[in-house]
């Protein structure tokens, strides 16, 4: 069953600390109620490996080591979203916008595309709830599978292709809290920037909630 059309048309903006879980609910969201997940860097090199236009110009920037420009990014986005759209697709846009050249393109998209929500989701987790979560988890060890499993999974192997769970090497105390390090000035510069352009922010606390009932909580507000 085709769940998405008892979906509203929407486009969401997921943001929040790296570990707070909105990765793991938007692929949810997808699984089970037919949203199209967007991160902006697996559609930079789904780009680069069709060798598109956009693609050819991107591998240049990243080629010389150049940032990539908001308005080659806004570009490629709003080409994936025009199709979604098309196709009445509710979206989760997965760290998309981070600037706000980026946001004030995507503002003047939705004006022209009526009767397209957008919704800014801010999952708020803190930081030491992150790091024992982190800590707590393990990975597949096979690097074509890579699921990843939460400390509440009791198995020692994959239920997806059967090899061992291990540990990942950069989850260590130090290296997640040096990843935490520079969020909340992102946190400030997102908030004053939707501020600036009178979007409201919608804040999920998960603190202390499984992944169920945070799937539970942002389902009851679609
Ligand atoms: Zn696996």
């Amino acid at each position: 069953m085709n769940q998405s059309q008892h979906v509203p048309k929407v486009v969401f903006s997921f943001f929040g600390p790296p570990g707070s879980g909105k990765g793991t609910l938007a692929e949810r969201l997808k699984a089970e109620l037919g949203f199209e997940v967007l991160s902006t860097g697996n559609l930079c090199r789904l780009h680069i490996a069709q060798k598109t236009t956009l693609g050819e110009q991107l591998e240049e920037l990243v080629h010389k080591g150049h940032l990539i420009p908001d308005a080659l990014i806004s570009a490629m986005v709003q080409e994936w979203l025009e199709e979604q759209i098309k196709l009445g697709k509710p979206v989760v846009l997965d760290g998309y916008p981070r600037t706000a050249g980026q946001a004030t393109a995507l503002m003047e998209f939705l004006k022209i595309h009526d009767g397209c929500h957008f919704r800014v989701v801010f999952v708020e987790l803190a930081d030491d709830e992150i790091v024992r979560r982190l800590l707590g988890r393990r990975v597949c060890s096979d690097n074509k599978c890579q699921a990843v499993y939460s400390m509440a999974f009791a198995g020692t192997a994959c239920e997806r292709c059967g090899a061992l769970l291990v540990k990942r090497v950069d989850d260590k105390e130090e290296v997640i809290r040096e990843r935490l390090r520079l969020y909340p000035l992102y946190r400030e510069t997102l908030f004053k920037m939707y501020r600036d352009l009178g979007v409201h922010i919608e804040e999920l606390d998960v603190a202390g909630m499984s992944m169920e009932e945070v799937f539970n909580t942002f389902k009851a507000t679609l």
